[in-house]
């Protein structure tokens, strides 16, 4: 094995920061470092052993960026090692739940529920708005009651299997689906590392559990994914299940919610951070029926 990885830096005016952390978000999911130089601009480093994959980060940067400058390096791994464990902090979500690297686990007496997530190249670490407001919003539902011990969930779009794990680890049963074969594969490493049996995993998307209904349906996945799939999505709702969407930026939240809507869904309420936001319908539920 090579003893190098990659390190790509991109300083860019502070105008173009949302635009950068967005590209980012899509194809650096195993998180970047940022910081702010003396002179204004603001700076990111991308890590990864392929150069091409961050030879093409620069490339679309370029093209939103006019300004930019951008570099990549190779660097020893073993310091690469280093800045990727400093960059995986515990990550608090609402007042149950922490998203913890396996080396930092079990090392704080917390009463908030690990999460404990391996770094590796799929989606979900804690490091991304989106994750985090939907984790937070599982903490909420399950706070005020409307999500219980024992009921179903669906995660769609499981990436590290980040909000199932997190379900299950509540008390919850369901299933963990993700199109990407390697997301299945971590997802399954972090179940074991989490103990958390009752989420099932599977690679593929909606149609491994057609005729399914959920108490809570979760996705996390982009804008119009979400716009093409609310048919399916809300049929896969018991009729008085909670669903929570994430991945959809600020502007993008009336759009997915009118999909929604024209498929028999109220008005969601809305968590938002920055230009973030996740969409949920809690359903009002009469438990004493
Ligand atoms: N749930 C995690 C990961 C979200 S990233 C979190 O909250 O952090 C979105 C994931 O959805 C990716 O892993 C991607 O492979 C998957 N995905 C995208 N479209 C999908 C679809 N139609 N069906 C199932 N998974 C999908």
């Amino acid at each position: 094995m090579k003893n190098c990885i990659f390190l790509l830096t991109l300083a860019i005016a502070p105008d173009k920061r949302d635009q950068i952390e967005a590209l980012l978000a899509s194809d650096a999911p195993w998180g970047w470092e940022e910081k702010d130089r003396d002179d204004g601009a603001i700076v990111f480093g991308v890590y990864s052993e392929q150069r091409h994959a961050l030879e093409d980060i620069a490339r679309e940067a370029g093209q939103l960026c006019p300004y930019l400058e951008a570099a990549i390096e190779e660097v020893k791994k073993r310091d690469w090692q280093f800045a990727w464990r400093e960059f995986f902090t515990p990550v608090e979500v609402g007042s149950r739940f922490v998203i913890l690297p396996p080396w930092l686990a079990h090392l704080s007496h917390t009463s908030r529920r690990e999460i404990i997530i391996e770094p590796r190249t799929a989606f979900g670490n804690g490091h991304h708005e989106s994750t985090r407001l939907c984790l937070l919003a599982l903490n909420n539902l399950l706070e005020s009651g409307r999500i219980r011990k024992g009921d179903w969930f669906l995660d769609l779009g499981c990436g590290t299997g980040v909000l199932g794990i997190a379900a299950a680890k509540s008390g919850l049963n369901g299933t963990g689906l993700d199109i990407d074969p390697v997301a299945i594969a971590n997802s399954r490493e972090n179940r074991e590392l989490n103990d958390a049996e009752s989420l099932e995993l599977l690679a593929g998307s909606l149609e491994k559990v057609k005729g399914e209904k959920y108490d809570l349906v979760m996705a996390n996945i982009l804008s119009q994914p979400l716009i093409d799939m609310a048919p399916q999505l809300t049929a896969a709702m018991k009729k008085d299940g909670c669903l929570v969407l994430g991945g959809i930026l600020d502007s993008q939240g009336d759009a997915v919610a009118d999909a929604y809507r024209a498929c028999g869904l109220g008005d969601p309420s809305l968590l938002a951070d920055g230009e973030w936001i996740a969409l949920v319908w809690e359903a009002g539920r009469d438990r004493t029926r």
